[in-house]
């Protein structure tokens, strides 16, 4: 039985899994990742098309069926444990890129996405279903609701590229919500390079505290008018209302402030 706490819901839908594994594409010059394997629904076409595949399960009865299966141990290294708090860089081999994917727990889909941008320079594509309103968010533009921190820092790692919505009823047990998979294709070289991700992603933290409040007030402890003004940047505009790039360039400006 699928348990809550883990958010199980398991894929069904053979045309879904299909796409989903096409999407992936699955190859052995890579090192192949899955997060939440669960019963096995994207592990065994994906594990099947290539000589090994990673796995990290969490829950440990699944991770028990899954060394008990008949065609699917030889295939996998499985890993007990949480995703979040996983060293994908021990996974890394020499010369190999990763493809990490999975059908994530959608209760801990944002700060496994964060976890998993520390990575970025090792991983070549992410796939995950996530929810649709999560896949939104990922993509959404300046100026509208769905722009936000988490927009900011994956568009900051990743070029962003929505792939197919999925219904509750290609799930057992269905979800709430309106699913979807994303491809998040980390840059190998940033369009905006920041100096310091820490000072981006505190900067964006705060910024978005108070989604009605102007950048100014936001960020009134770390940027000045006059820092505003030599970015050219509207420091009465709200924080949804400013382009990643920009972002960076503020977070540039911080890190140089306090190199002097
Ligand atoms: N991939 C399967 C499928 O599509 O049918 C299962 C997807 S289910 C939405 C999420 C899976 O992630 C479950 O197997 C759950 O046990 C596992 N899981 C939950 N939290 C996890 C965590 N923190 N780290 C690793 N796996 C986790």
């Amino acid at each position: 039985t699928a348990r809550k706490r883990f958010g199980q819901n398991f894929l069904t839908d053979d045309n879904v899994i299909n796409s989903i594994v096409g999407a992936i594409s699955p190859d052995n010059e890579h090192v192949m990742v899955e997060i939440g394997p669960g019963l096995g629904a994207l592990t065994e076409p994906v594990a099947n098309s290539i000589d090994n595949l990673t796995v990290v399960e969490l829950d440990k009865d699944l991770v028990e069926r899954l060394q008990n299966h008949p065609t699917l141990k030889q295939k996998l290294t499985i890993h007990q444990g949480d995703a979040m708090q996983f060293d994908f860089a021990s996974l890394s081999q020499p010369g190999k890129m990763m493809k990490v994917f999975g059908n994530l727990p959608y209760n801990i889909s944002t700060p496994l996405m964060f976890h998993l941008f520390e990575f970025a320079e090792l991983i070549e594509t992410m796939h995950f279903m996530l929810q649709k309103e999560v896949v939104l968010r990922l993509s959404a533009s300046p100026g509208t609701k769905a722009y936000g921190r988490l927009t900011v820092m994956a568009q900051y790692y990743c070029q962003v590229v929505p792939v197919l919505e999925v219904p509750p009823g290609c799930f057992t047990p269905a979800p709430k919500v309106d699913s979807a998979v994303v491809r998040l294709l980390p840059y190998t070289e940033k369009p905006y390079p920041c100096h310091d991700v820490e000072v981006l992603r505190g900067l964006v933290t705060t910024a978005f505290s108070m989604r009605r409040k102007t950048l100014r007030n936001n960020l009134k402890q770390q940027v000045t008018d006059e820092q505003f003004a030599h970015l050219n940047i509207d420091s009465s505009l709200r924080p949804e209302q400013i382009s990643v790039e920009q972002y960076v360039s503020i977070a540039n400006l911080i890190c140089e402030n306090k190199a002097k």
